[in-house]
């Protein structure tokens, strides 16, 4: 399955913003981003003038790696979000937090989305009851969201379950946390998503 396999600390430090890509090491003075706060490589630390197609361009990588999602499946989500009715980068965005990986995230299933992703993966999540181990898998209103009966006594879940106790589920999502199982109430509203994001120039940027 194709994936990122770049260090996920230069990511954050080309889009020059946090990413949260590495769970508890993202809010420690060991976050690169705090340490370096320039983009990586020889050119890192000159500043050059960027264009309107180099803001757009950015903007759609930012919201590419906050979700760990290669290009051509972006630009098909794109695709679907400009089919929907309604605003289409609002719609994109729901699309991307949609995802079974993103939502387990969300769920505090994951410190990051990148483990959340790997859980998913290693199959400890079910959707309506039926194992579910394709990360990009889409949700829908209604969906039941679990950890695997035989997955929550792991010492990984345990220990992913105690990190992220306390941590605010969005209200698109229902959790239970005694039943570790979560129902998608609706699609996620562009106000329910903390991500920096402008939305419209990603929507320009495929425009052109
Ligand atoms: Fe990004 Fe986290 Fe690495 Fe900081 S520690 S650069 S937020 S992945």
């Amino acid at each position: 399955m194709a994936r990122y396999t770049e260090a996920v600390c230069r990511l954050c430090r080309r889009e020059g913003q946090k990413l949260f890509l590495k769970g508890d090491r993202c809010y420690t003075g060991k976050c690169a981003v705090d340490r370096r706060p320039y983009a990586p490589g020889q050119h890192g630390q000159s500043r050059k003038k960027v264009s309107e197609y180099g803001i757009q361009l950015r903007e759609k990588q930012k919201a590419r790696r906050y979700y760990g999602v290669l290009e051509g499946q972006f630009e098909k989500y794109f695709v679907m979000a400009e089919k929907k009715a309604g605003i289409t980068g609002e719609n994109l965005l729901a699309i991307l937090e949609s995802r079974l990986d993103n939502v387990a995230y969300r769920l505090g299933f994951g410190m990051s989305r990148p483990e959340a992703r790997q859980l998913v993966r290693h199959g400890h999540f079910t959707v309506n009851g039926k194992k579910v181990d394709i990360p990009s898998y889409l949700v829908s209103p209604g969906d039941v969201i679990a950890v695997k009966e035989g997955s929550r006594g792991k010492t990984k879940i345990k220990a992913v379950l105690e990190a992220t106790e306390g941590k605010v589920i969005p209200k698109w999502l229902d959790l239970d946390r005694n039943t570790l199982q979560a129902k998608v109430v609706t699609l996620a509203a562009r106000e329910d998503i903390d991500l920096p994001l402008e939305e419209h120039l990603i929507v320009e940027y495929y425009s052109k």
